[in-house]
């Protein structure tokens, strides 16, 4: 499952740079145009976590909405797909936002 290598390595990435320190809380943001199933990434979380120091974390998850920019006439709309299209015609655009998949915060106890 594709979710579950993500969350492995954001959980890798957490625990490296939190050493010891047992963590309360995660926020991840995860773009609406990403891919990632956030419910999957949710589920691999608890099995990713289990026996490491993020173990009983709480997982928040933010899901920022696709925004696009068309080259054309640089216009800049909300977008619910990758396949984007501007209403001047042009499929020449380009994402900004949408497809991000990062570690916005973390809550060490
Ligand atoms: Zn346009």
């Amino acid at each position: 499952m594709h979710e579950l290598g993500i969350t492995r390595g954001v959980v890798e990435a957490v625990l490296d740079a939190a050493g010891d320190s047992r963590i309360i809380r995660l926020r991840l943001e995860i773009g609406r145009l990403s891919g990632v199933v956030t419910d999957s990434v949710r589920f691999c979380f608890e099995l990713a976590a289990e026996g490491t120091s993020l173990a009983g974390a709480r997982l928040e998850i933010t899901e920022p909405g696709g925004r696009a920019e068309c080259r054309a006439c640089g216009r800049e709309f909300e977008v619910d797909s990758v396949l984007a299209l501007c209403s001047c015609g042009s499929a020449n655009v380009a994402l900004i936002a949408g497809q991000e998949l990062r570690i916005k915060e973390v809550e060490m106890a």
